[in-house]
């Protein structure tokens, strides 16, 4: 052939290729952009950008979250780190459909590049053989499993990887001729594509242009393949990455809520509180959706999940995300809506615009998100520190519990109770302010009156359950004596104190949570607090990050955190020995949602005699107790029981403790503990569920006694040298 004319094909072919995937893909990317600017603005999103680009250079191009995961984790890693710099080797295919000997400009002759080229490829080849191994050998049909991605998504995984490895052979003997031709811009550094060449030496040159032509074409043709497959599947998220983790909360989406600030004074009809349609969602929330890999290792961490809850966090985001696009027409153009009956997205199985996005009701056909699914959510946080690409489960739930609860008072019926309580009594109990002090009965504890006197360090914020709740009232009481023992000045609100509006808010009840903080605000203000030091994790973590947007600002600190700073201080000093194997389970708002990992363990570190063993599920992998997201307060008739699941996974290491750090998970973990004694599971007494507080107390006072009448008090006591009461009891 005329080498002239294969000049010619060359190029027609190559931009005939490259115009049809620009067309088709570009049209794809233009639809979806539209439609991220039809999302509500989330203006706290902004800003911050040093931190912002920091974090997206760690967490993208380093890969931070996806290398903790072994084997696949490292291969993700090679094929993304390896596919930037093969973006190289396709920039210069294009390049060469105009120009054989073209070069990229500046870099484009050093033999470091042609050098990395070739080492990518090999380690992105040996990538993609390992994740074809894998899913292999995971085929959920061959392991007799059901998948919802069999068929079609499952089949979409190995397109990739026979794209993925179209791209690098197609590559690899373009460059192996250019090799051969003498054009490759490398003359020492692409070593693969040299040994490639050497394949074609003493091929005519025609051959040789035959050859490089094809394979050119044929490259391009994977190349805008690719791309307008992964700009039409899951694989979208190969783009959007970048902007999800740029505009991910800092540090992460776990502590706070994202606020949904109530202005009372422009509320009006027309105001929507929450999510009720696609349209309300926050362009972070259409992000998500967008990014989400469908990895599954958000539902790998799921309590409902594991559980056997209906709410699995990767199908929650999946499903919202496939009516999105489904509603995506009229997103982009409400007046569709008057013209036809919904079925403009091409389903027409489905009444796009008759979907509500959550039932009233278990099983509603209609609802985009079962009624169950929104309903089984602890707000452990699991699924967001799970994700790798920092999708925030928990906010969309949160919204759309905003709009059940608020705009049409769906939600669990048994939970009303806790929000009329706490609206109230200011608890959720509905015990009222005159039964806060209960707990300290027989002991000197100072309440406020007026100001906090200068000489008073903390406000001890005893929380409702503290306060109120018999077996969190123990240790309350307990905490209050190790406080005195140690010296440590501090007052109580008492009465003044009232439920800090955690529950409401996680339950979407954020009118309420908003007015309770507004209160608690303006007492701690009054009171002159600076100090906080709380015993629950639940008024921690909305004392310390969700007061902020309240114009609270104070200093926060969990009991576990004072007490092995005391210890450390050597004004808490245990010496008696527990003779007792214990365990500790990580209190999902203590741990998770605010890092608070090691004070409690140093807690229990700091008492000899214990032999200490950690669940398979601990620290930022813990598995929730069941009574975050105001479960506490509804039934849970689905599936096997949080607690039980969680304490069963104690139970396997036969311990005779099972240590905590907050009320709520005490009450669960002893619930299922006596459900177990109950169903002769256990003995009566075989195990104990307690604070760590206790454990510390139990293993200073019988010492503090004998050692305090031989003058070696194992305590620095501040009233008198007697050791607390509650250990003393014990
Ligand atoms: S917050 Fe916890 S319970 Fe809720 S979806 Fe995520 S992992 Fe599941
Ligand atoms: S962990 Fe994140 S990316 Fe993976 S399935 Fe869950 S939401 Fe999607």
């Amino acid at each position: 052939m005329d080498l002239e004319y294969l000049d010619l094909i060359r190029v027609l072919a190559s931009l005939a290729v490259i115009a049809a995937g620009a067309f088709w893909g570009g049209r794809r990317l233009v639809h979806l952009v539209r439609l991220l600017g039809r999302a509500r603005p989330m203006p706290d999103r902004w800003g911050g950008w040093g931190e912002k680009i920091r974090y997206q250079f760690r967490h993208v191009l380093g890969q931070q979250k996806i290398l903790q995961w072994s084997t696949p984790g490292v291969l993700h890693a090679l094929i993304f780190w390896g596919f930037i710099i093969l973006q190289s080797q396709s920039l210069e295919a294009i390049g060469e459909v105009f120009d054989p000997n073209f070069a990229i400009p500046l870099v484009g002759r050093n033999d470091v590049l042609g050098f990395l080229q070739d080492l990518f490829t090999i380690a992105v080849l040996v990538a993609v053989a390992g994740f074809a191994l894998i899913r292999l050998i995971q085929d959920p049909a061959r392991l007799g499993r059901t998948s919802r991605f069999e068929g079609s998504n499952l089949q979409q995984g190995w397109y990739v990887l026979l794209a993925e490895s179209g791209l690098l052979y197609t590559v690899l003997v373009l460059r192996g001729v250019r090799a051969t031709k003498g054009t490759l811009p490398y003359p020492d550094g692409a070593f693969l594509s040299d040994w490639v060449g050497q394949q074609f030496a003493g091929l005519p040159e025609p051959s040789l242009e035959v050859i490089a032509t094809a394979f050119l074409v044929a490259h391009l043709a994977v190349l805008m393949g690719f791309f307008v497959f992964t700009v039409h599947s899951k694989h979208l998220h190969i783009f959007t990455i970048p902007f999800n983790v740029l505009f991910a909360r800092q540090p992460k989406a776990l502590g706070k809520l994202q606020s949904e600030i109530i202005d009372l004074e422009t509320m009006d009809e027309d105001t929507v509180l929450g999510v009720g349609q696609m349209e309300h969602f926050g362009f972070k929330r259409y992000l998500d959706m967008y990014t989400c890999t469908e990895c599954g290792r958000c539902q790998s961490q799921c309590p409902a999940w594991n559980t056997g809850k209906p709410l699995n966090p990767k199908l929650l985001i999946m499903d919202l995300r496939d009516h999105l696009y489904e509603k995506a027409p009229y997103v982009l153009d409400p007046s569709l809506a008057n013209r036809d009956n919904g079925n403009v997205g091409g389903h027409e199985d489905v009444d796009v615009l008759g979907q509500m996005l959550v039932g009233d009701e278990p099983g509603q056909q209609n609802a985009v998100i079962d009624y169950d699914v929104l309903w089984s959510c602890t707000t452990c946080g699991a699924c967001v520190e799970e994700c790798p690409v920092d999708i925030e489960h928990v906010d969309h739930i949160i919204d759309l519990r905003r709009y059940k609860v608020q705009m049409e008072s769906s939600f669990p019926q048994e939970a009303g109770g806790m929000l009329r309580n706490i609206e109230n009594s200011g608890d959720p109990w509905g015990l009222g302010a005159t039964k806060r002090m209960d707990w300290a009965e027989g002991l000197q504890v100072p309440i406020v009156d007026g100001r906090i006197p200068d000489d008073v360090e903390y406000l001890f914020w005893v929380g409702c359950a503290g306060a109120l709740e018999d077996r969190a009232k123990k240790v309350t009481r307990g905490l209050a004596e190790l406080l005195d023992a140690a010296g440590v000045s501090y007052a109580v609100l008492g009465p003044r104190e009232t439920c800090t509006g955690d529950p409401a808010r996680r339950i979407g009840m954020e009118y309420l949570f908003q007015m309770m903080a507004r209160q608690n605000v303006e007492t701690l203000k009054e009171v002159g607090a600076r100090k906080i030091v709380a015993w629950c994790p639940h008024c921690f973590n909305t004392l310390r990050n969700e007061y902020p947007d309240f114009d609270g600002h104070f200093e926060v600190i969990h009991h576990t955190q004072l007490l092995s700073q005391l210890i450390v201080q050597g004004r808490l000093n245990p010496r008696s020995e527990v003779a007792k194997k214990v365990t500790y389970h990580d209190p999902c708002y203590l741990g998770r949602h605010n890092e608070v990992y090691d004070p409690p363990r140093a807690v229990v570190d700091s008492v000899q005699g214990l032999e200490k063993v950690e669940m398979p599920r601990c620290r930022n992998h813990g598995f929730c107790c069941g009574a975050g997201g105001a479960r506490m307060w509804m039934e849970e008739t689905i599936g096997k029981r949080v607690n039980h699941e969680r304490i069963d996974e104690a139970l396997e290491l036969r311990p005779d403790l099972v240590s905590t750090a907050c009320p709520y998970c005490m009450v669960m973990l002893d619930d299922a503990v006596n459900d177990k004694a109950g169903r002769g599971e256990l003995a009566e007494g075989q195990v104990k569920v307690v604070d760590v507080s206790q454990i510390l107390a139990e293993s200073l006072l019988p010492v503090a006694a004998v050692n305090g009448a031989s003058g070696h008090p194992s305590v620095t006591a501040h009233q008198g040298d007697t050791a607390p009461e509650s250990a003393a009891r014990q």
